[in-house]
């Protein structure tokens, strides 16, 4: 999953969007300058756009809320509660109904909303579900100057690089030829 304008872990969704303010280099340029680059974004992710319904500044402030949110787990702090106001805030526009079905010989409920979700409605609803999962954790990057943030699933939460190969981070790489 790559793209030559966005860097897309494809983690989750609200962490390759807040990682468009981060960046493999100190120097990275900001990935969302504009509105027009937030559509590109969109379009990168595969998501219905709604660049030309949300204000910019909403979308900025979004992710400046949920950088707060990423900082805040993975310094083992709670997340700030104006953020979970925001995400609730953006949650709740898009209304819907619970809905019980059979799944593999069980009941499970679902909640289905009444719309496919706008792109910063589905931002949102991916933090929530990383907000609500004890197996997930967020982590900054450990490989210096890389500063992306990435979720690790992974069993014991081992995981200390956005990049599950080591190749893909050729500072660390060049560092470790210096070693040898
Ligand atoms: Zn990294």
């Amino acid at each position: 999953m790559s793209d030559p304008e966005f860097i897309l872990l494809g983690d989750a969704l609200w962490i390759d969007f807040i990682n468009t303010a981060r960046g493999r280099r100190p120097d990275a340029p900001d990935g969302l300058a504009d509105s027009a680059a937030y559509h590109r974004w969109i379009k990168a992710e595969k998501l219905a756009t709604d660049a030309a319904d949300v204000p910019w500044e909403e979308v900025l402030a979004f992710r400046e809320r949920l950088l707060a949110v990423a900082a805040a787990l993975d310094e083992d702090r709670q997340p700030p509660s104006s953020a979970i106001h925001e995400i609730n805030r953006i949650l709740a526009r898009n209304a819907g109904h619970h809905q019980l079905t059979r799944v593999g010989g069980a009941w499970q409920a679902s909640f289905v909303p009444h719309r496919a979700p706008t792109a910063l409605e589905a931002i949102a609803g991916s933090a929530a579900q990383t907000l609500a999962n004890p197996d997930v954790r967020v982590h900054g990057c450990r490989a210096e100057p890389c500063t992306l943030y990435f979720v690790d699933r992974s069993p014991g939460h081992s995981r200390t690089w956005c990049s599950a190969e080591p190749g893909a981070h050729p500072v660390r790489v060049e560092r470790r030829r210096a070693m040898h």
